[in-house]
């Protein structure tokens, strides 16, 4: 009797473990990844394409991971490491400018761009700015829609950072990025075969030295742009004036907002008021043609640019009070739009610190997405304004939990509802974060053997 009873003991045991381990491999996850590194994601980092969600980010070592959701079948494919960045290769701070942008061409190949802060002179002469350290790095994969194996390409120059790829409607490819560290142009060039070759390039805004400041004898220009494409032919860029003191520590200090776009048809810049501009556009130049708003003594963030129902652009940016001790105080989302003779617009009570993509709905409806903390919880939720930014509620939650605040991408082009916009989360105590894909199903959730990469997180 007492055997039996052992016998069926030792049994339920059995069952019960083969129970657990079943569990535990069928667990699933909201992340489908958790090797991504520092600060992961650009904007442009996302596409869908044929049936499949593509994306990328910085991985280990600051190389690029690129991993596929396919919609139909709802499997996970990847990541998979895509190149091999210069940057992240030795012990200590993470660089966190060479993240990864991604395209997919009219063959289906995948390209990455990655890699690139500055450059250095052993690389030659930088023409249209300074130095850094990186390299800008051109990938494909060696076939189209599979992610698994990438060769390099080498047609772009190293003297990049910033990288971001626009796909317009005809399948044309354009680059976008800073030619070096600080003190250089920004500059954009197209593919038109696939990303087989590139344009020459042309500078957007000059970087050149200027009037000495109260703090700082050498100083330059400098900027920051953000990219967008609007309706038909146009890619909109939104931008901001960085007074470039050659200090230590140095400054992220960031002013006013400017707006123009790009006619990708004619090859032709305009203004909001339709003049064609005189490029590279230097800082007197844009003071009179591109200004949205002179920010005054506050410090910004750039945000985007983008256009409205009625074909007027709307832009937004990231305000705070200047600190000379880091990157300036917390920010708002400040939204202006055109009204087709001025600039009309104010600051939000959307999150202070809540950063994400802007859609447009019917004028005057528009709709944040916006990665924030709220108390102990962290989220990533729609915020929505009937009255064209003036006010907002708040609307649904893709993902809402604990610890740090979402990062996210913008949104993914030519996005799947369940798939819009990338997001990554910190993991306490680490370099790492995870990395999430969101559409209005929440987070397409992942088996967590699969998705845990690193297993000691
Ligand atoms: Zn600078």
């Amino acid at each position: 009797m007492k055997r039996y009873i052992n016998k069926t003991f030792n049994l339920l045991l059995i069952i019960q473990c083969l129970f657990l381990n079943i569990s535990v491999f069928g667990q699933e996850v909201d992340y489908f990844s958790n090797n991504a590194l520092g600060n992961p994601i650009v904007g442009h980092a996302g596409e869908y394409y044929k049936g499949v969600t593509y994306v990328t980010y910085q991985g280990e070592k600051e190389d690029p991971y690129v991993a596929a959701y396919n919609h139909k079948t709802k499997k996970w494919t990847g990541p998979y490491k895509a190149g091999t960045s210069l940057l992240g290769k030795k012990p200590g701070k993470i660089d966190n400018h060479g993240k990864p942008t991604l395209v997919v061409d009219g063959e289906g190949y995948i390209h990455i761009v990655f890699g690139g802060h500055g450059g250095s002179p052993e690389m030659g002469k930088n023409p249209l700015g300074n130095y850094n350290c990186g390299k800008q790095i051109h990938v494909v994969s060696k076939r189209p829609m599979d992610i698994s194996s990438w060769e390099v390409v080498d047609n772009l120059t190293p003297f990049a950072t910033y990288s971001q790829f626009i796909k317009m409607d005809n399948g044309d490819i354009y680059l976008f990025f800073r030619h070096g560290a600080h003190r250089s142009n920004w500059v954009y060039q197209v593919s038109k075969d696939n990303c087989k070759t590139f344009s020459p390039l042309k500078s957007i805004v000059k970087a050149k030295p200027t009037a000495p400041t109260k703090i700082c004898n050498d100083v330059y220009d400098s900027w920051y742009l953000d990219f967008h494409k609007g309706n038909n032919n146009d890619i909109m860029v939104a931008y901001n004036y960085h007074v470039c003191q050659n200090m230590r520590p140095h400054t992220s200090e960031r002013h006013n907002c400017y707006y123009m776009k790009l006619d990708t048809e004619k090859d032709e810049w305009y203004n909001v008021e339709g003049e064609a501009l005189e490029m590279p556009v230097t800082k007197e130049y844009a003071d009179k043609k591109t200004i949205v708003i002179n920010t005054g003594e506050k410090w910004g963030h750039i945000g985007r640019a983008t256009v409205n129902s009625e074909g007027h652009p709307h832009v937004y940016w990231y305000d705070g009070e200047p600190n000379h001790s880091n990157h300036g105080g917390p920010k708002k989302i400040t939204n202006y739009h055109w009204t087709g003779k001025k600039w009309s617009g104010n600051d939000t009570n959307l999150p202070v610190e809540g950063r994400g993509d802007l859609r447009m709905g019917d004028h005057p409806s528009m709709y944040y997405l916006l990665g924030y903390n709220e108390g102990e919880s962290s989220k990533v939720a729609w915020w929505n304004s009937k009255n064209a930014g003036k006010s907002f509620s708040k609307g649904e939650a893709l993902i809402e939990g604990k610890g740090p605040t979402f990062k996210l991408s913008n949104f993914i082009r030519n996005a799947h509802p369940d798939a819009r916009i990338i997001a990554t989360q910190k993991i306490e105590g680490t370099d790492y974060s995870k990395v999430f894909l969101l559409g209005d199903q929440g987070p397409i959730k992942r088996l967590k053997k699969e998705a845990d990469i690193l297993i000691n997180n």
